[in-house]
């Protein structure tokens, strides 16, 4: 049986609990423990894939298919395992599985109830991720902030858990806020104070704090959290605003959180080796002379977390380069506006990420348009290869009305449509989604890049190249160069003749990892270095 280590926040929203649960991940992987990290969150939409990207950044896709939330992507990242749908709960699914329930009869007459039945099912789910993990500790992180109505049923679920597998197989760790007043030059641990005492009134006390904070935290603000919230002072740890994210599991094993939430479990393990985070952290700070700015062309570009893969993908590949990488986030409207060569020219490579709706399409397209004209280094994903394809249908290959059925009924070469089993879908876990095999070319950059003949790849669209118009496209230049095995769906398009032109129907920005570069993204990078080099030195 598992042990667990709950993850709860308090005072402010989005203060980094995911990357401290991640981080812990990390801390304990790396002392050989087999860990896995879920995450609880409070909404009850079922999953956050019908919720926009501006409210939930994005929307992280399992290897099984499930649309989760952001914070998964993290920990797959920093434990380097793929994770399950079950990894991921919210309200939604909790309520639709007891209700469900209800409807079939199978409490056979009880008045259904927050508690039980809801805390029930929700420590059934937090169980079932341990075994099926066959975790030795599991981390749940609690969405949302102690005081919340609709985190109480988790609150009040996990305070539970302690009686069920007992106090020493259990850890609370609380992440709060630690404000700085600029009047009188202090820093305040009263928020803290009261998020506690918000969690004693519930049953629950932390046996860690980890403080998010601008500036290190005094020696006195940390005594008083630790004689106020009742916990030992080596157990107050800070979380410093960082640089790079990569720092973060560093900073927190020098500080002891892994070795604290191991005593707590009473568990023990060897010292971890760390020097490769410490590696990959130094060649992030390092101040290279090349500097290689790489163009994210979207919609959703105000908030830069409906690109969180993407970013890191992006950083992924540069490690290991003499190079440093800019990501220059740039609005598709704006290209509508200004043309594509005044806001593009500049850069060193291009990428198109995924989307939906029509806004700022043609922006997209334009960009591509310049890319392929002028040997620009481009990936386009998803939605990016959607336009990529109707550009290249447009001006390429005599189809100047091309377009996505997503976009246009009227047009008399959807070169991008549904296919055919897919017509009345409804909004809502409808998608391809998930791992799906595909089948590369011989001698193609594909092939050369992934160096295999098969891969898997996540998916999130309805969308797909028509069949229809394939051969008519591959005729003018367009190369194909991965399908799914019986061949029925595009997944990868290139161009020859060009540095380095790939589109992607998948995401490949779900499976890369720090140790391991995505392919696609490695191939970028390094074609945008090599144009960046190639340019006249200012
Ligand atoms: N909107 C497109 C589709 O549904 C692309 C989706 C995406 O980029 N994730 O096919």
């Amino acid at each position: 049986m598992s042990r667990f280590v709950f993850i709860t926040g308090g005072v402010l929203s989005s203060l980094g609990k995911g990357i401290t649960a991640s981080s812990l991940g990390m801390l304990l992987k790396a002392r050989g423990l087999n860990v896995t990290i879920m995450k609880c969150d409070p909404y009850l939409n079922v999953d956050p894939g019908t919720m926009s990207p501006y409210q939930h950044g994005e929307v992280f896709v399992t290897e099984d298919g499930a649309e989760t939330d952001l914070d998964l992507g993290h920990y797959e990242r920093f434990i380097d395992t793929n994770l399950t749908r079950y990894n991921s709960v919210t309200t939604g699914q909790i309520y639709s599985t007891v209700i469900a329930k209800e409807r079939r009869g199978d409490y056979l007459g009880a008045t259904v109830q927050v508690i039980p039945h809801i805390t029930n099912c929700i420590k059934e789910s937090i169980v079932r991720v341990g075994n099926i993990n066959d975790a030795e500790v599991t981390i749940v992180e609690v969405g949302g902030t102690v005081g919340d109505i609709e985190s109480l049923p988790y609150l009040e679920a996990i305070r539970q858990m302690r009686g069920d597998v007992g106090r020493d197989n259990v850890c609370y760790i609380h992440v709060t806020y630690i404000p700085f007043s600029r009047t009188i030059g202090e820093m305040k641990s009263k928020p803290t104070q009261h998020s506690v005492k918000e969690m004693r009134a519930i049953g629950l006390a932390p046996d860690l704090i980890v403080c998010r904070t601008s500036r290190s935290l005094t020696r006195e603000v940390r005594d008083k959290i630790s004689l106020f919230c009742d916990i030992d002072p080596e157990c107050v740890l800070e979380a410093r605003d960082v640089e790079c994210i990569y720092e973060i599991p560093i900073e927190l094993e020098r500080q002891g959180l892994a070795e604290s939430v191991l005593k707590r479990l009473n568990m023990q393990a060897p010292a971890p080796d760390l020097e490769y985070q410490k590696q990959i952290v130094k060649n992030f700070r390092t101040n290279h002379t090349d500097k290689v700015r790489i163009g994210v062309i979207g919609k959703y570009i105000k908030v830069q977390d409906a690109y969180l893969s993407i970013m890191e993908s992006l950083n992924h590949s540069s490690i290991g380069h003499n190079a440093n990488l800019e990501i220059v986030w740039v609005a598709s409207e704006q290209i509508e506006r200004e043309g594509a060569e005044a806001v593009i020219k500049d850069l060193d490579g291009v990428l198109v990420p995924g989307g939906f709706g029509d806004r700022g399409i043609e922006g997209k397209i334009m960009a591509i348009k310049y890319c392929r004209e002028n040997q620009m280094p481009f990936l386009g994903i998803c939605l990016g290869m959607q336009c990529a394809v109707i550009e290249f249908a447009r001006n390429q290959a005599e189809m100047p009305d091309a377009h996505s059925g997503e976009f246009s009924t009227t047009t008399g070469h959807p070169v991008i449509s549904l296919m055919p089993d897919q017509s009345g879908v409804v909004k809502g876990g409808t998608m391809r989604l998930g791992a799906y095999p595909c089948r590369i070319t011989e001698d193609t950059l594909a092939a050369r890049l992934y160096n295999s003949s098969l891969i898997y790849e996540r998916h999130r669209h309805r969308f797909e190249v028509n069949n229809e118009f394939r051969a008519r496209l591959a005729r003018k230049g367009l190369v194909i160069s991965g399908t799914s095995p019986d061949q029925q769906l595009v997944e990868i398009v290139e161009l020859p003749n060009h540095p380095f032109f790939i589109g992607c129907q998948f995401h490949p920005e779900f499976k890369s990892r720090i140790n391991r570069p995505h392919p696609l993204f490695a191939g970028l990078f390094v074609a945008a270095h090599a144009r960046m080099k190639a340019k006249p030195q200012p």
